[in-house]
C-alpha cells in the first residue's frame, strides 16, 4: 500500500503565508494596527523556552507583533493574575498565551480563566471550551485545530469515519475529539484506564495519539490503511520522539505524521491564525 509521510512544515507554511497576506492586506497596507500576540512564560522549563522562541519567530514571519512577559519560577499567584489583568486591559494585545506547564504552586484553572475569553488564543478558558463543545466557537485549541487542518490538507473525508483519540487532555485529546465529532466522525476517546486499548485503536480509520509515551503505539494497535496522527513530543537522549513507533507503524498506514515535522509546526501556525481571528473579532 502507498503510504504518505505528511509534511507538517509545508502545511504550516501555507497557513502562515495566508495569515501574512491577510495581515498585509487588511492591516499593514491600510496603516491599521497589526495583531500582537503576548506569551507569558514562567521561567524554569527548558522546552517552554524553545516553544516561546518559535512562536516569537512565527509572529515576526507573519508580520505580527510579539511580546513576551517573563516571570520568575517563584512568581506568586497574585502577581501572575495581576500580569494577566494588565494584558487583558492593554488594547495593543490581541491574544494572550500562557505557556504550559506552569509550576505546581500556581492554580491552573484559576490562572487560565483569568485570561479574557476575547484574548484567549489557545481557547482554554471555560467559556471558550464551552463554546467549542457547543460547536459555537471562533477559535479552537491550536494543536487540535492543526490536526483538522492536516486531515483536510490530506483530503481525508472526516465525515462518517471512525476516529479514535488516545489521550483526553483539554489541550489536545478532548479538543480534537470534539472537532472530529463536529466534522461528523464517530469518535472514541481512550485514556490510561482504557482496557483492551489495541482492540479499540484497531477500529480507527483515523487514529490520533496524544499521550506523551515514546513509541507507545506499534503496528499491533493500527488498522491497515489508517491515517495516523502522532501528537507526542518526548524529549529523549535519542532526540525528540513521538508516541507512535513510526518505522513499525508507517508501512501499515495510508498517511502518517512524523515527529518532529508533523503536528508541531501546525500548532504554531494555528496560533498565528487564532491571533488574527481574535484581533479581527475585537477590532474589526
Ligand atoms: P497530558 O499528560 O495532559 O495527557 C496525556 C493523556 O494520555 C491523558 O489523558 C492520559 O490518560 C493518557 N495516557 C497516558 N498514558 C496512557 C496509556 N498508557 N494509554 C492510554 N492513554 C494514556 O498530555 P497532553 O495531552 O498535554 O500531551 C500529550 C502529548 O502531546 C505530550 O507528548 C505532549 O508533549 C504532546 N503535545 C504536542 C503538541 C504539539 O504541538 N505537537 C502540543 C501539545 C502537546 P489519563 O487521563 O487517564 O491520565
Amino acid at each position: 500500500m502507498d503510504m504518505e509521510r505528511i509534511d507538517g512544515k509545508a502545511i504550516a507554511s501555507e497557513i502562515k503565508n495566508g495569515v501574512k497576506e491577510k495581515i498585509n492586506n487588511e492591516y499593514i497596507s491600510k496603516g491599521r494596527e497589526v495583531p500582537t500576540l503576548c506569551c507569558i512564560i514562567v521561567e524554569g522549563n527548558a522546552a517552554s523556552e524553545i516553544y516561546v522562541a518559535s512562536k516569537e519567530k512565527a509572529c515576526k514571519a507573519c508580520g505580527m507583533g510579539s511580546k513576551i512577559v517573563r516571570l520568575p519560577n517563584d512568581v506568586s499567584q497574585e502577581q501572575l493574575l495581576g500580569v494577566i489583568d494588565d494584558l487583558n486591559a492593554d488594547d495593543s494585545i490581541s491574544g494572550i498565551l500562557l505557556q504550559l506547564p506552569i509550576p505546581k504552586h500556581l492554580d491552573y484553572f484559576k490562572t487560565i480563566n483569568r485570561i479574557s475569553p476575547a484574548k484567549d488564543v489557545d481557547c482554554l478558558t471555560n467559556e471558550n471550551l464551552g463554546k467549542l463543545f457547543a460547536y459555537n466557537h471562533k477559535v479552537a485549541p491550536c494543536t487540535a485545530s492543526g490536526i483538522i487542518k492536516i486531515l483536510q490538507s490530506q483530503k481525508v473525508d472526516i465525515a462518517g469515519k471512525r476516529a479514535v483519540v488516545v489521550g483526553r487532555s483539554l489541550l489536545v485529546g478532548k479538543s480534537v475529539a470534539n472537532l472530529l465529532e463536529e466534522n461528523n466522525a464517530t469518535v472514541t476517546v481512550c485514556h490510561s484506564k482504557t482496557t483492551n486499548l489495541a482492540e479499540i485503536t484497531k477500529t480507527a480509520d483515523i487514529l490520533i495519539v496524544a499521550i506523551g509515551k515514546p513509541k507507545f503505539i506499534t503496528a499491533d494497535y493500527v488498522k491497515e490503511g489508517a491515517v495516523v496522527i502522532d501528537v507526542g513530543i518526548n524529549r529523549t537522549d535519542a532526540g525528540i520522539i513521538g508516541d507512535v513507533d513510526y518505522d513499525d507503524v508507517a508501512p501499515h498506514t495510508s498517511a502518517i505524521t512524523p515527529v518532529p515535522g508533523g503536528v508541531g509546526p501546525l500548532t504554531v501556525a494555528m496560533l498565528m491564525d487564532n491571533t488574527l481571528t481574535l484581533h479581527r473579532d475585537r477590532l474589526g
